[in-house]
């Protein structure tokens, strides 16, 4: 891997900015590229320095050109959590389907190998427990989660075909729920929204009853993951995620153990569409790629908790990301 030159999408993200400390890490040259609407530059700084890193404020929706060589590229970049594609439904839909196609026709044209990030999302309301990889999904395509589920859906098809009909070394991971330090406190998922309100000393918001079931994974094994899917010979999709599952009502309890938290649980709504359960069979990934995640909750949390601890009060209590305001219509 020393050596190699990568192009990792979304690279100021959450998944996207660890990427780029593995592959510094293992000794890559890497180009960076995010259009800064979820991600966050805050994530990459304190890559800035390293002569092993470039980045570039680039939507991929649009013609993307990288001058050089590229031995691969990771498509990470796409807004990843219920509310940002309320928010922001066109650009997820685009960055999916569009995006995915200017990765994949640079990667043609620069013969690298390309790793596009898919989502358990694309199961929608399994009736499948746990979700194998030959399950087909059960997605609503015209509710509000419609504009991510079906954005990736196509962009799986997409990334087969290019396989199939250009033989471009493809390779797609499933990503189930994931957490860990970068995630941002207001993106509105569960974990952050949690520790948020224990910080800020406010109730916990548990969507439903809280009896609809997650699988947490820490940021590292999937990390670890994702990097042996792409040193492996395997083109089909692989789940990567970890199986220990959990209600969220569980979920919240947990959280107030760990941080002390002195507040109640309130019940909201269940956002419409929410998956009432979710668990990844990951025999496949066992078996092609010789992975499972090895970090307990217990442990991923204590070391996401003191992230959220360390930042400023001003980050505590900023209830929107800046920029989204100028794709909000009014
Ligand atoms: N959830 C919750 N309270 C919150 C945020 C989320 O109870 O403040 C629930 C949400 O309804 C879902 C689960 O937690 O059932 C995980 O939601 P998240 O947005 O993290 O991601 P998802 O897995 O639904 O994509």
């Amino acid at each position: 891997m020393s050596g190699k030159r990568v192009l990792v999408t979304g690279a100021a993200g959450f998944l996207g900015s660890h990427l780029c400390d593995r592959f510094i890490a293992e000794g890559c040259e890497v180009v960076g590229m995010d259009n800064l609407i979820t991600g966050d530059l805050k994530n990459i700084e304190h890559l800035f320095p390293s002569k092993s890193f470039t980045f570039f404020n680039h939507d991929v929706s649009n013609f993307v050109h990288v001058s050089g060589p590229l031995d691969y590229i990771l498509h990470f970049a796409s807004p990843a959590s219920p509310i940002d594609y309320l928010k922001i439904p066109i650009q997820t839909l685009k960055v999916g389907s569009l995006g995915t196609h200017n990765l994949l026709g640079l990667a043609k044209a620069k013969n690298a190998r390309i790793l596009v990030a898919s989502t358990s999302e694309i199961y929608g309301d399994p009736e499948e427990h746990p979700q194998k990889e030959t399950y087909w999904g059960n997605v609503n395509p015209i509710g509000p989660r419609g504009v991510y589920d079906e954005a990736k859906r196509f962009q799986e098809a997409m990334t087969m075909a290019y396989h199939r009909f250009h033989g471009l070394e493809t390779r797609i991971v499933r990503i189930f729920n994931t957490y860990g330090p970068r995630m941002r406190l207001n993106d509105g998922r569960v974990l952050p929204a949690f520790i948020g309100q224990a910080l800020r000393g406010e109730d916990f918001t548990v969507f439903g009853d809280g009896s609809q079931t997650r699988s947490f994974c820490y940021v590292d094994d999937l990390v670890e993951g994702i990097f042996r899917l792409l040193k492996s010979d395997f083109s089909e999709p692989v789940n990567l995620g970890n199986p220990d599952e959990i209600t969220i009502r569980e979920f919240a309890d947990e959280i107030i153990r760990l941080t002390g938290a002195k507040t109640k649980i309130v019940y909201r709504d269940l956002p419409h569409d929410d998956p009432k359960k979710r668990r990844p069979d990951i025999t496949l990934a066992k078996k092609v790629l010789d992975w499972t995640p090895k970090v307990h909750r217990s442990e991923g949390l204590e070391k996401t908790l003191a992230y959220f601890k360390s930042l400023d009060r001003d980050e505590l209590y900023k209830k929107e990301h800046k920029h989204f305001d100028k794709f909000i219509k009014r």
